[in-house]
């Protein structure tokens, strides 16, 4: 695509946001409501659905352009995280789904008459050790029986399916750690009260996060995403994505801090001169700037590699890692160039402080980056 087509989606996804404004979400935080319209919107607009082929009705558009409308809707003062799953877990059923699947799902998806928000992967007993995962599905004539528990499950409220990792062999009878793992396709609706509770968890952020007790919910054995035991890689394979589209969400927020910094430092005026005059105020905010567009190189080149189906699991996450930092810093220059009214919450900074120190923990956090780049870049010995 060219940088003018680029500049034209960024001026329509604008567009789009500033019609929702930051009270909308700040009204939607205080009463942890869920952006129904916006998603609705951004769903019917196309935005949402850019990476979804043409022949299953998306624009059949790449990461780069995806991390683009990421990137855009957090400048605006959007929160993102309500719907930005639907775009990476797409990639599962794309990816691995069969073509009965994808007939069934991609159209319904692209349409928006299909939500696939939800992806559920994290237990409490297990936290990052994934393959550790106790969720367990056994087969049973034409379904998988599943039993245990996840946590941190966000939107499933709020969406039509979601894409479950769960053990099909006991971790002892594999012979790698990654095999034995699962993964299917749930019609939530269904699910609800057959078999799986859902409870959702009071947090810091409006990111409509829940736990679930599987019982004996029945699935499908045809709701199966790829091969049986082969599941990891169905995950894996998402997610670069996840960490691209989400440092471009980083940087956007980052972005978002600046604008605010460099505007407020400018108009405000103590000791009958704006505040922005002392380089004490100036340089922390030129300095974040710096750094939040460092990370965007990395955005690019990660989501760039990713189109051109390179291996970009290392400037994934180096992306990730670098544009999370850099906007919880950029968050924090802003609180501080703000002072006082940097609390109140008609400022808007609080919400979006919040809200972007998510992304060093989840979907992955920065000590298990580094451990990445340790290990499989550096070849440096293995530590877990
Ligand atoms: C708001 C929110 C939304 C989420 N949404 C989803 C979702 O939709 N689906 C989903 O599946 N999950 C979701 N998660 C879960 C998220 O992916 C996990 O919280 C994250 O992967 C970290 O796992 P954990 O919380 O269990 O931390 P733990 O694994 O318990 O780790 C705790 C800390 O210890 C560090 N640590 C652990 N092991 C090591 C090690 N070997 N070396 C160095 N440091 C280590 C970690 O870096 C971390 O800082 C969400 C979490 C939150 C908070």
């Amino acid at each position: 695509m060219s940088a003018t087509d680029i500049d034209e989606i960024r001026k329509s996804v604008r567009q789009l946001c500033d019609r929702y404004g930051e009270d909308y979400w700040l009204e939607l935080d205080r009463e942890r409501g869920y952006p129904t319209e916006f998603v609705k919107e951004l769903t019917t607009s196309g935005f949402l659905t850019v990476l979804i082929p043409e022949e299953y009705g998306g624009a059949g558009l790449g990461v780069y352009e995806a991390a683009v409308v990421m990137e855009e809707i957090c400048r605006a003062g959007a929160h993102a995280g309500a719907c930005h799953a639907q775009m990476y877990v797409m990639g599962s059923v794309l990816r691995h789904g069969n073509d009965e699947q994808k007939k069934a799902y991609l159209p319904k998806i692209a349409s928006g008459e299909l939500r696939l928000q939800s992806f559920g992967v994290t237990e409490p007993t297990t936290g990052t050790d994934t393959t550790n995962l106790k969720t367990m599905a056994r087969r049973d004539g034409d379904n998988y029986v599943v039993n245990g528990q996840k946590v941190w499950i966000s939107r499933i409220e709020h969406s039509d399916l979601m894409v479950l990792l769960a053990r099909t062999t006991d971790r002892a009878e594999v012979a790698k750690k990654t095999d034995g793992l699962s993964a299917f396709i749930v019609d939530v609706q269904a699910a609800q009260g057959n078999g799986l509770e859902i409870r959702p968890i009071e947090s810091m952020i409006n990111h409509h996060s829940c736990e679930l007790f599987f019982d004996d919910l029945h699935i499908p054995a045809e709701n199966l995403l790829g091969e049986e035991g082969k599941g990891f890689k169905v995950i894996l394979d998402g997610m670069n994505a996840e960490r691209v589209l989400i440092a471009a969400e980083c940087v956007g927020d980052g972005r978002y801090f600046i604008d605010k910094a460099s505007a407020y430092a400018t108009d405000r005026e103590v000791f009958g001169r704006p505040i922005g005059q002392n380089q004490g105020v100036q340089f922390p905010i030129a300095r974040s700037y710096t750094e939040v567009e460092a990370a965007w190189l990395m955005v690019e080149k990660a989501a760039r590699m990713f189109d051109a189906g390179e291996p970009c699991g290392a400037e994934a996450n180096m992306a990730k890692m670098l544009s999370s930092e850099a906007s919880w810093k950029a968050g924090d220059v802003c609180m501080q160039t703000h002072g006082g009214f940097a609390f109140a919450k008609e400022y808007h900074i609080e919400r979006k402080f919040r809200e972007t120190r998510l992304y060093q923990i989840a979907p992955i956090s920065t000590n298990l980056i580094l451990s990445y780049i340790g290990e499989h870049v550096l070849n440096m010995p293995r530590s877990f």
